[in-house]
């Protein structure tokens, strides 16, 4: 009798071979189904719950996706987010002021004295690659909201949100005092950005510069800002810049974006000999 000839799959090592095959040909394709979006639905940032497609509300700048119907749900005055205890960690903290802030802001705000210092340290360097070199004898200090409020009152410029402060001080002998003042507590991005701010205003009036109309020297220093935070990818950074962009009030936001459009049209070196000589843009 002639010896059948066996079929390769009878081969029990060919047939394990072809199994194992198989079952590796399936674990990749739910990998990328998974990757493409097309395996389980994905989970909404706000309740934690399956969602659909059709309902879903895309939150780009954080890769989110929540149900439509939580859309008027009270958000973080700072990120934007949603609050609630699956999207930003637990409650939000109340400011005086009415601001609200979530839990992961609260979780990176900045309320240390040697945080502040770095910060500011980091920020005056990145001034002076701005053209804005700074004297070395400004001083920093983080204050509680009553404190800058306080002082706040004593200032010209009042519109847009009191997180920021900068004061100089003459005294009789001659010497004079730059002092920023920032709002404790603020998540650090948006300590940056405040220094930032400040730190253009106290570079302003070390020159001895006639006082220039609020806008020009508020759109200054939030372009300043911005321009510092505009390379960053990370969410809170774009955030911020948006943000700014959008501010509807006629010193920050429309000073912000009326000096965006002179550095567009004059270039920003042109912009900075304006704070040192001009009244007006
Ligand atoms: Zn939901
Ligand atoms: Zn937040
Ligand atoms: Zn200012």
């Amino acid at each position: 009798m002639g010896s059948l000839a066996r079929s390769p799959f009878q081969d029990p090592v060919v047939r394990i071979a072809a199994m194992a095959g198989t079952l590796l040909a399936i674990v990749l394709a739910v990998v990328l189904a998974v990757r493409l979006g097309l395996g389980e639905p994905r989970a909404c940032a706000v309740c934690g719950e399956a969602i659909g497609r059709e309902e879903a509300y895309a939150e780009p700048e954080y890769d989110d996706v929540y149900h439509a119907s939580h859309a008027q749900m009270l958000r973080c005055d700072y990120c934007g987010r949603i609050v609630s205890e699956f999207s930003t960690g637990g409650p939000g903290v109340w400011k005086l002021d009415g601001r609200r802030m979530c839990a992961s802001c609260h979780h990176v705000a900045v309320v240390d004295w040697d945080e502040g210092k770095k910060i500011a340290a980091a920020m005056r360097g990145r001034l002076a690659q701005l053209g804005l070199k700074l004297p070395n004898e400004v001083q920093l200090s983080l204050v509680d909201e009553v404190t800058l409020k306080r002082l706040f009152e004593k200032s010209h410029v009042k519109d847009g949100m009191i997180e920021g402060l900068t004061q100089q001080t003459r005294f009789s002998d001659g010497r004079e005092e730059l002092e920023v003042f920032v709002l404790s507590g603020l998540p650090r991005a948006r300590c940056e950005w405040v220094v930032a701010h400040e730190l253009t205003h106290a570079w302003n009036y070390a020159l001895h510069t006639p006082v220039h109309a609020p806008r020009l020297e508020e759109g200054a220093a939030e372009l300043v800002a911005m321009k510092i935070m505009a390379g960053r990818t990370n969410p809170a950074a774009k955030r911020l810049v948006a943000r700014a962009l959008e501010n509807e009030t006629p010193i920050y936001g429309d000073g912000l974006r009326k000096a965006a459009q002179y550095e567009q049209a004059h270039g920003f070196n042109q912009l900075v000999r304006l704070l040192k000589a001009s009244k007006d843009f």
